[in-house]
């Protein structure tokens, strides 16, 4: 070959070997990356840090996926797009606990930037520009919509998503945080209990009480409320007996989290999380045994 020729050929050889090995070393990593986030942690539970409202994200080990809550802004979004598996346009399960605007703006972004499954809102229902924004778009998309309360529940892989309050049954209050979704979340020995703005208070829980005893001790609790002073009472937390007590809170003029509960969280010894001090927060547990590991980002 024409010793210039052959240079120009050699020097191609290399570019493409180059090439080849970077996208080698890209596969090898997004594949090391997949495999930490599915086989050793199974599943995931991630708090997102979205200010002053919760949001919620449940992700199976099969990247099936149920989003409760979606905060109060379209932040919600910027949270879903590292924690989803990349290039993924859908969720599973889209859950509003109750029509607040802190828990469901968030929603009105989810529902347009994603393809959502099914949608479940809570039996009673509560009229607000908010709400029913959310209600017209997910019939504009074509999303199935339920209407749940106490009893009801979906099962996700191997997640049992149990709704556990409110009971239609019982008189309701008129406040719509106390009739909001409360649920407990199952996967083999793991246990939370999500409980949106129902206040466990000692003045509040008098109905709930029962609700409570019977739901036994939980690995990790989502404060009620922000951490409002009404969020917990001592029985409430020393029959749930969480390990994780999470407080999705961010700037506010309530003063929440409330002094007291923290206080009260602090005197049972339970490990605290706050979204506006530690970010997003992810555990992660592994199936069948009570091994779970946390992370903040
Ligand atoms: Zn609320």
């Amino acid at each position: 070959m024409y010793l210039p020729l052959l240079g120009d050929y050699l020097f191609k050889r290399k570019k493409i070997q180059r090439i080849a090995l970077l996208g080698v070393l890209f596969a090898a990593s997004f594949l090391a990356w997949l495999l930490y986030r599915t086989v050793r942690f199974n599943n995931s539970i991630t708090f997102l840090n979205v200010g002053e409202g919760d949001s919620i994200l449940l992700v199976t080990q099969n990247g099936k996926s149920v989003l409760v809550d979606g905060g109060p802004s379209e932040e919600v979004l910027a949270g879903l797009g590292q924690v989803l598996p990349p290039l993924s346009n859908n969720i599973d399960v889209v859950i509003a606990t109750h029509l607040h605007a802190d828990h469901i703006t968030g929603l009105l972004s989810v529902l347009l930037r994603y393809r959502v499954g099914l949608l479940l809102l809570p039996a009673r229902q509560y009229d607000s520009p908010v709400a029913q924004g959310l209600t017209a778009l997910a019939n504009k998309r074509n999303i199935a919509t339920r209407f749940i309360h106490r009893g009801d529940s979906i099962k996700v892989d191997d997640v049992n998503i149990l709704t556990v309050w409110p009971d239609m049954t019982r008189d309701l209050s008129e406040n719509i945080n106390a009739s909001a979704l409360m649920f407990l979340v199952q996967s083999g020995v793991f246990r939370a209990l999500l409980t949106s703005d129902v206040e466990l208070g000692c003045n509040t829980a008098t109905v709930l009480k029962e609700y409570v005893k019977e739901i036994g001790e939980v690995d990790v609790l989502k404060v009620p409320h922000q951490g409002s002073a009404s969020s917990l009472c001592e029985d409430a937390l020393m029959d749930l007996s969480p390990t994780i007590a999470v407080i999705p809170v961010g700037k506010n003029s309530y003063g929440h989290p409330a002094p007291n509960t923290l206080e009260l969280l602090e005197a049972l010894g339970v490990y605290i999380v706050r979204t506006d001090l530690d970010g997003n927060t992810t555990i992660w547990w592994k199936l069948g045994s009570r091994d779970w590991t946390m992370s903040h980002w």
